[in-house]
């Protein structure tokens, strides 16, 4: 088939489906360890209300990590130290962070934009990361069985990305896992959320809480200035909640948590309660050739325990761990990215092109040394000048003048099957484990203080909880940390390596 000229076309190493905290942490740790990648994100910036604004122990110890943690923690945030239950008229700390063995021992309340924004303006000092916003993937491009690039509509019209690799970060209702044909398993959920915000007022308690009463639950999340509000419905019975009118949906809150009263008719419309389709779900495999998912794509998370950005972004730190360098197996030194000369002055038309670039070659744009062109799909040995002989000839064998020059061997990618394959085994067990504990508190518990009519009497794990202060440790980890806390083991390419001693 003739090719579009009107379809932008880039080429790079990895291309990233969704600029969410999975996405953007995953394009930070492979930027950073020199892998050129590219984030596609739909909408124009960050902002949005309610995707949850935790960043926990175990994620600001991979900020200390990476060496951006005193940066970070300057930017406006709340500290969560433990965490309290009210049920009936007894209050009960259930989870203590304080001692956690990390460097900060609470967790952070901060809006993830915040968040997203501080990785974006760090990853940008890297020259091989690349994020295009308002770019929404529609499809995926396959060659075989093999997934070999996206198709993206953006403002600037149809883009077509291809990439030794693609990631799947595109959140729950990820197009990318649909399009691959993976199949999920459904865990089911009795339960959806719905979020408000309602002001904080200096008398208020400073703890975060959830209160439990006869056929109700609502968790309070303490921020500086308001509550972010979660009220736990049964499933499907928002409707039954609407119908009943605000005025009475404000009364229930106000009876679980009397110090509200004053503040709750700041919900003037249903538009200020955001619905939560809890759902969760696991696919059964992660990847197929070319394509890996993580985060919320590979794991959608129930909001028990409030772990899903914790779990997404371990996801991404064990995929950079994995992936890094796989992708370095094959890399060149020095490669300068040039995705946006390309986007602007790749030609299609004519000779071997519209194969060489079917096969992943980038074309040199004109005036472009060619051997600043990544030439991705390349193997070769790396010379001294950080190209290879083979290398330097596949780039110029596609540059504007030179496009005789004989095809070098090519290779799809230095990631294979076998790597993504790893990265599900080390993320698929702590998944698994957060999924069975969530399901459990969402089946056992939460069902049965929304069916029941009367006083839910205190359960026996949170009467030891209160009785023994050690235990709280217990649930901090969990929560805090998760089942299989990840480090970052790749190195930041761009350092200056160490002064050699005499
Ligand atoms: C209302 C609500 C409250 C929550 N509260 C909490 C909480 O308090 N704590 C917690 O840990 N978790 C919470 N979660 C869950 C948490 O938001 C997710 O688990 C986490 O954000 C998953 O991260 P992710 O990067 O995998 O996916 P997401 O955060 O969903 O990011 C996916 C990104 O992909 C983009 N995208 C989607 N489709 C496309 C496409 N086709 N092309 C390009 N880009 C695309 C999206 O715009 C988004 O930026 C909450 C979720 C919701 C909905």
């Amino acid at each position: 088939m003739p090719e579009d000229p009107a379809v932008q076309k880039i080429n790079t190493r990895c291309c990233i489906t969704g600029g969410g905290p999975a996405g953007m942490v995953l394009a930070y740790l492979l930027a950073r360890a020199g892998v050129e990648v590219l984030v596609l994100e739909k909408h124009a910036d960050f902002l949005r209300d309610f995707r949850g604004d935790t960043i926990h122990p175990s994620t600001l110890e991979v900020m200390h990590e990476l060496g951006l943690l005193d940066e970070f923690l300057k930017l406006p945030h709340d500290e969560l130290r433990d965490i309290g239950v009210q049920i009936n008229d007894v209050h009960a700390t259930i989870a203590d962070f304080t001692h956690l063995p990390t460097h900060c021992k609470f967790i952070a309340l901060m809006p993830q934009w915040d968040f997203l924004n501080f990785l974006a303006d760090h990853a940008k000092r890297y020259p091989e990361f690349n994020l295009r916003m308002r770019a929404e993937v529609t499809d995926l491009i396959l060659e075989g069985d093999r997934v070999i690039g996206v198709r993206a509509k953006t403002q600037f019209g149809p883009l077509e990305v291809r990439a030794e690799l693609i990631i799947g970060a595109d959140g729950r209702h990820s197009i990318v896992r649909e399009k691959a044909g993976l199949q999920v398993q459904d865990f089911g959920s009795p339960i959806d959320v719905l979020w408000m915000r309602i002001s904080r007022k200096p008398t208020d308690p400073v703890q975060t809480l959830g209160h439990v009463d006869s056929g109700r639950v609502l968790v309070q999340i303490q921020r500086n200035e308001y509550w972010q509000c979660a009220f736990v419905i049964p499933k499907g019975g928002f409707d039954a909640i609407c119908a009943r009118g605000l005025p009475a949906f404000r009364e229930e809150i106000a009876r679980l948590s009397p110090y509200l009263r004053e503040c709750v008719d700041e919900l003037k419309t249903w538009d200020d309660i955001k619905l939560l389709t809890v759902v969760v779900d696991r696919l059964k495999r992660w990847h197929r050739p070319g394509l890996l998912c993580i985060g919320d794509s590979a794991h959608a998370m129930s909001p028990i325990g409030g772990v899903g950005i914790n779990l997404a972004i371990q996801d991404a730190v064990a995929a950079g761990n994995i992936l890094a360098p796989a992708f370095q197996r094959g890399a060149v030194p020095g490669i300068v990215p040039v995705m946006d000369a390309l986007t602007s002055e790749l030609s299609t038309e004519g000779g071997t092109l519209p194969a060489a670039i079917a096969m992943g070659l980038t074309l040199a744009p004109a005036g472009l040394p060619s051997r600043q062109i990544a030439s991705p799909f390349l193997r070769g040995p790396v010379d001294q000048n950080g190209g290879t002989p083979e290398r330097n000839v596949g780039g110029s064998a596609f540059a504007e003048n030179d496009r005789t020059a004989s095809a070098p061997e090519l290779e799809y990618s230095t990631v294979t099957e076998d790597d993504l394959a790893v990265v599900q085994r080390r993320r698929e067990f702590p998944t698994r484990m957060m999924q069975r504990l969530q399901v459990l508190i969402q089946n056992r518990v939460i069902s049965a203080v929304l069916a029941s009519k009367k006083q839910f009497a205190l359960p026996w794990p949170i009467k030891l909880l209160a009785r023994f202060p050690i235990l709280r440790r217990i649930p901090a980890y969990v929560v805090g940390m998760g089942f299989r806390p990840e480090h970052v083991q790749t190195d930041d390419a761009t350092a200056e390596p160490p002064e050699e001693t005499a």
